[in-house]
């Protein structure tokens, strides 16, 4: 059993050596233990200014299990990570980030996790007091908006999980360019598990996400997971046209009684009819390009954990299932 450890680093020069320093000491007693036989542990420098690369380079020639992947600049925090768990090799992969926010202790219960059938772990933060306010206010509504247009999302789960193989090649057979994986993860299926764990405080330096980054981040959640936004379109469309018709009867009513102003009908009704009319329709297109939208990903239609008794396998019969990995990956290709 191999693990892979995936690190993306946006100018972390002064968390790497301790980051390292901590997993191999980990590592190493895994290994004791017998719960893993090998590791690597793959940084992913998402295009630092500071030291970062320096660093890790050095750790790579120091250690062959060390391997550094190194954008052409800064493509964020969720490419970083896929770019990492594309490269993975192992038998599972855990991702976390460099700054010991999500301790890596917890790694062990994440393994044997796995190893009791789990094919996702997710690592979960039930004490967030490090965080500041802003970063918790913030999260949490992020977490129960997304709920709310129906996306799946892991409540206070951010990027620390654990993936076994299978899990690994359906990601790679996503092929959407905007990543948000921690609702990518969650529509896959497989079996799932959770493990949680207090949330430190910054080893050293400060976060890489701005405000920005974090307003981008979150657009991209939204947009990518669910078409609530264009939705909303065809709602206010049908509701204006419902209030366009009551406003309608409403003017008959009163011309009947003898109270009407002359040329108010006439030009209020016809706003409200179109408005209503327009709306909705646009609604309707948005749904059209709503399904283009998804078209346009690629997403698989299907993932195929594993298969019994399929092709050249001659286990006995279901009684007697046989795991065939082989073709699980002959089916399933891998497109990055
Ligand atoms: N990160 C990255 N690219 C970016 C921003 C962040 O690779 O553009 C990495 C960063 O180095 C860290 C992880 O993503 O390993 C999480 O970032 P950070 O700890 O700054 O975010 P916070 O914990 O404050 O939300
Ligand atoms: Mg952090």
């Amino acid at each position: 059993m191999k693990l892979s450890v995936v690190i993306p680093c946006f100018n972390e020069e002064q968390v790497i050596a301790e980051v390292n320093k901590r997993l191999y000491t980990l590592m190493n007693s895994y290994i004791e233990k017998e719960l893993i036989g090998d590791y690597e542990i793959i940084y992913v420098d998402d295009g630092s200014s500071d030291g970062t690369l320096p660093v890790l380079k050095r750790l790579a020639e120091a250690d062959k299990r060390v391997k550094t992947i190194s954008f052409s600049g800064n493509f964020g925090h969720q490419p970083a990570l896929t770019a990492g768990l594309y490269h993975a090799g192992g038998d599972m992969a855990v991702s976390l980030d460099a700054d010991l926010q999500d301790p890596p202790e917890i790694i062990e219960e994440m393994i044997r996790r796995c190893k009791d059938g789990a094919d996702i772990v997710y690592g979960v933060r039930d004490d967030r007091q490090e965080d500041t306010w802003f970063k918790r206010a913030s999260a949490m509504a992020f977490y129960k908006f997304m709920t709310m247009m129906g996306v799946n999302l892991i409540y206070n789960h951010a990027d620390y999980r654990l993936l076994s193989r299978p899990a690994l090649d359906a990601f790679k057979r996503y092929g959407e360019v905007n990543r948000f994986l921690r609702g990518m993860f969650p529509s896959m299926g497989f079996k799932h598990s959770i493990v949680t764990y207090k949330r430190e405080r910054r080893f050293a330096g400060t976060t890489k996400y701005t405000l920005k980054k974090m307003v981008s981040f979150a657009v991209e959640g939204i947009t990518s997971f669910t078409n609530f936004p264009l939705r909303l379109a065809f709602v206010l469309g049908f509701i204006n046209f419902l209030a366009a018709i009551a406003l309608g009867i409403w003017t008959i009513v009163n011309k009947l009684q003898g109270s009407a102003v002359p040329g108010w009908a006439s030009i209020v009704l016809p706003m409200y009819l179109f408005g209503g009319i327009q709306l909705m329709f646009i609604g309707i297109l948005s749904e059209y390009v709503g399904k283009i939208y998804m078209e346009v990903k690629r997403r698989p239609v299907f993932i195929i954990r594993e298969t019994y008794n399929l092709g050249n396998d001659s286990g006995g019969g279901v009684s007697n299932p046989r795991r065939n990995k082989d073709i699980f990956d002959k089916n399933q290709g891998n497109s990055p």
